[in-house]
């Protein structure tokens, strides 16, 4: 391309976006909603940070896989907040079209709908729970392979993650490290049960190359000038941006599995990490791809992924695997189920399970495939605190008076039973 003004605009659109999404802190998923922010300009080709162009051809393979009222239904009941996404989809009878380019000379793309007659079957890189070969007697995980993606990078990046609190002299609690020592038990028991098993990242450290000071000059070209914030802006860009986009290289291009567990530990909101704030309550949800806002569905790397899981069918998978699991947590762990606080508009409750709820995180998004994204526990709850302290140990313990497994081992073993019993059927 010789004449540089679409690259020129699509980055300062790239840089406006990265500056409005990195802006708000975002502590946990379950945090408070965060203040409003500016609506994205109606530029039908603006890309969030780091993402590349998306291959709109790609989705010729789903023409006719998808009826008009499960397309329609997917997308509003699931997949959007509003419907902001009239502005670039326009659907019709037969066909829905697709606006991919600022030019309105353009054609839209058309994706045929499919009919009873003329349905096709829909093209995927995994296998989902309906397809799968009846598995042997004690190895319901035959036949499927599952990547473990341990949440956070901990060790000596905890802080800067913002995934590091302590009280006192206590051991410091470090999602990234909870989250690998967590993966470490769960991968023999799903191996156990059948499953071939390989995880996101093994150590405490970054799979990305980059760092933050490498990230510097493009956190420049936001609109700060602040040393702190800008400073801010780099670590975040590389802990949660690229860090992310690496692991999602990963998955899609090597690991290839069938289904992803992101896991995390859930927290409130704690304040001052050296003086913590402790809170009396704990619980648990899983959430699920979708809630896109209006501002990433007028962004066209989250609109094409948005349509590529809807196509795909990620959600009725994600779906399907999260009820058991889900179910099975709750029975096993005795956690309640966690209400998000009304009013949020990047959230919405998935209609079969009021323990799994639609978000659309940068992994469950990337990552090409199914994604259970664990969110059991509060980090900062006081009973659960007490659970971390107390560390990896056998058989059951007092913790605040009741007799307790530990926390990570109760994790490991619960969401395995989950998968156990999801698969078994
Ligand atoms: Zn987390």
């Amino acid at each position: 391309m010789r004449n540089p003004a679409p690259i020129i605009a699509t980055l300062c659109l790239g840089l406006l976006v990265v500056f409005l999404l990195l802006r708000t802190k975002t502590p946990e998923p379950s945090a408070p909603p965060a203040i409003p922010e500016k609506p994205v300009p109606p530029n039908p080709t603006a890309l969030s940070i780091l993402a590349e162009n998306p291959d709109w051809i790609s989705l010729e393979a789903y023409q006719r896989t998808i009826s008009r009222s499960d397309f329609e239904k997917l997308l509003t009941d699931i997949f959007t907040t509003d419907d902001t996404w009239r502005e670039f989809i326009l659907i019709r009878d037969e066909h829905a079209e697709i606006i991919t380019s600022s030019d309105p000379a353009k054609p839209p793309f058309v994706l045929s709908f499919a009919t009873p007659e003329n349905t096709l079957p829909t093209p995927r890189g995994w296998k989902d729970t309906a397809t799968l070969p009846i598995p042997p007697e004690g190895k319901p995980l035959s036949n499927l392979h599952i990547a473990i993606d341990p949440g956070h990078i901990g060790g000596e990046w905890a802080k800067i993650e913002e995934r590091w609190f302590q009280i006192g002299n206590e051991k410091p609690v470090t999602e990234g490290d909870m989250t690998l020592d967590v993966a470490k038990m769960l991968k023999p028991l799903l191996e156990e049960l059948g499953a071939t098993v390989t995880l996101v990242r093994d150590k405490p450290e970054p799979v990305t190359p980059l760092r933050p000071e490498n990230l510097a000059s493009l956190a420049a070209g936001s609109a700060t000038e602040d040393p702190n914030s800008l400073r801010k802006l780099a670590e975040r860009l590389f802990y949660r941006t690229a860090e992310i986009r690496a692991r999602a290289d990963l998955v899609n291009q090597t690991i290839k599995p069938d289904l992803v567990l992101c896991l995390h530990f859930n927290a409130e909101a704690w304040g001052d990490p050296n003086n913590p704030t402790l809170i009396p309550r704990t619980h648990f949800h899983i959430l699920l791809n979708g809630a896109y806002t209006p501002d990433e569905v007028r962004l066209a790397d989250q609109r094409f992924a948005l349509l590529k899981k809807l196509l795909q069918r990620t959600h009725e998978e994600e779906a399907l695997v999260g009820k058991t699991v889900a179910d099975t947590f709750v029975e096993i762990s005795g956690l309640p189920a966690y209400i998000y606080p009304p009013g949020g508009n990047n959230v919405r409750p998935v209609p079969s399970s009021p323990l799994l709820y639609a978000r659309n995180l940068l992994a469950n998004r990337l990552y090409d495939c199914p994604v259970v994204f664990m969110e059991p526990y509060v980090m900062n709850s006081t009973q659960d605190y007490a659970r971390i302290q107390a560390g990896d140990y056998d058989g059951l313990r007092e913790i605040n008076g009741k007799p307790l497994p530990s926390i990570f081992r109760e994790y490991a073993e619960a969401l395995a039973q989950g998968l156990a019993k999801h698969y078994a059927r």
